[in-house]
């Protein structure tokens, strides 16, 4: 009796994740053969950009895979017709090879929504589950652990929960930072298919793109849920160009990129960081939420094209700086006060950024300060140096807040 492992994911693209858990399966659970299986992409589900055709995936996933050792791609789900589901796999590998065990591989968010799938019952009785787990999330172990002991006891599966190393890392940031031309995460073999051939949009040339295009390409580099934040950055910056004499347009492009990198991973972080060279200061090696600021300039400049005084802007927008230039306050300030923003004092510091700008970057870095200091957080010292910098214009403060109200 051999032992099979199916291995299932839509690996648009592949990646190093991937290939790790699948060398960490094969060994944990000892398989003899490991069918690594591209799952067909429903029709009417929109591919991201850029995606390959489902063959040409099939033919990236063998190049993905062909050092994993028992590994073999199968394209059993693309052939299929219709709606493709697990059960209909297994039950295709259940008649090839009657004798032997199935393995089946899944995450833990997997075993979690199991009762949800089509036909678990006849799922679990044609194979074991294989969970991947990393162990030092205990919360989500123990839960993984008593949802595995009552689908033991309610369908009688057979699972195994295994402790696998694994890299954090996912298909949407592997293709985002592909559109950036920063590939990585990837296998050498499938690497050199996707540059070739300029899939996910890794070759596109994105300098000095028209206002919308740059709008529809960021918003794809965002989290769903921050695109309405840099549409609000990008458009208050630009009223605020208007308004301290500032190049509109400029500000506007500054804006909706200056997060572009911010839905990217720690790891995706550090990788820009690796490999367009940046340096970082030892604040914003600790600190990871300083390091958008940092690879997002660099971004606007060598992807985008953007501006040095935009690329600045995008630079300190986080931190702020000393002797900031109008562009910088105006983004430090967009990014602040746009209108999803809401919390205490923001009202104030709308009206204070309308009325004068240092005024407001003071009020600003004095907020964040006392947020990071109740918050235990550490304090940059580059925006230390800027709150200090700026507290001359807090004494404009009372003068200017009085004189509105007048
Ligand atoms: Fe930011
Ligand atoms: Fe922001």
């Amino acid at each position: 009796m051999a032992r099979l492992g199916i291995y299932g994911g839509s690996f648009n693209p592949p990646h190093v994740g991937h290939t790790l858990a699948a060398r960490e399966m094969v060994e944990k659970l000892a398989l003899d053969r490991l069918f690594v299986i591209p799952a067909a992409s429903p029709p009417h589900k929109r591919l991201p950009e850029g995606s390959p055709s489902p063959y040409e995936r099939l033919e990236l996933t063998r190049r993905a895979f062909s050092t994993v050792p028992r590994a073999e791609v199968s394209d059993i789900e693309l052939r299929r017709e219709g709606p493709s589901y697990t059960v209909d796999t297994i039950a295709e590998l259940k008649a090839l090879y009657p004798q032997d065990e199935i393995f089946l591989i899944m995450g833990t968010d997997m075993l979690l929504s199991f009762r949800t799938w089509y036909c678990p019952e006849r799922i679990a009785a044609g194979a074991v589950l294989a969970v991947m787990h990393r162990e030092e999330d205990e919360t989500l172990w123990q839960k993984v652990e008593a949802e595995a002991e009552a689908l033991r006891r309610d369908m009688g599966a057979r699972i195994v929960l295994t402790n696998n190393r694994c890299i954090r890392i996912s298909s949407t940031s592997v293709r985002r930072l592909l559109a950036l031309q920063a590939p990585g995460f990837l296998e050498p073999e499938a690497q050199r298919l996707i540059l070739t051939n300029g899939w996910y949009q890794c070759r596109a040339d994105l300098r000095g793109l028209p206002y919308d295009e740059l709008e529809t390409m960021s918003l794809s580099l965002h989290d769903e849920k921050r695109r309405p934040h840099a549409l609000g950055v990008a458009g208050t910056a630009a009223e605020l160009a208007l308004e301290y004499g500032e190049d509109e347009d400029v500000a506007r492009r500054a804006g909706i990129l200056h997060d572009v990198t911010k839905a990217l991973g720690e790891e995706e972080q550090r990788h820009l960081c690796a490999y367009y060279g940046l340096e970082l200061t030892d604040s914003e090696r600790e600190n990871t939420k300083l390091l958008h600021a940092v690879t997002g300039a660099a971004v606007a400049e060598r992807v985008f094209g953007e501006c040095p005084e935009a690329v600045l802007a995008i630079r300190w927008h986080t931190t702020g700086r000393p002797a900031m230039t109008t562009l910088e306050k105006i983004l430090y300030l967009a990014d602040y006060v746009e209108p999803n923003r809401d919390f205490p004092g923001v009202e104030r510091l709308r009206t204070l950024t309308r009325a004068d700008l240092d005024a407001a970057v003071w009020l600003g870095l004095e907020t964040t300060y006392r947020y990071l200091v109740a918050t235990g957080r550490s304090i940059d010292p580059v925006s230390r140096e800027a709150r200090r910098y700026y507290t001359a214009a807090a004494a404009e403060i009372d003068y200017k807040e009085r004189s509105e109200d007048a």
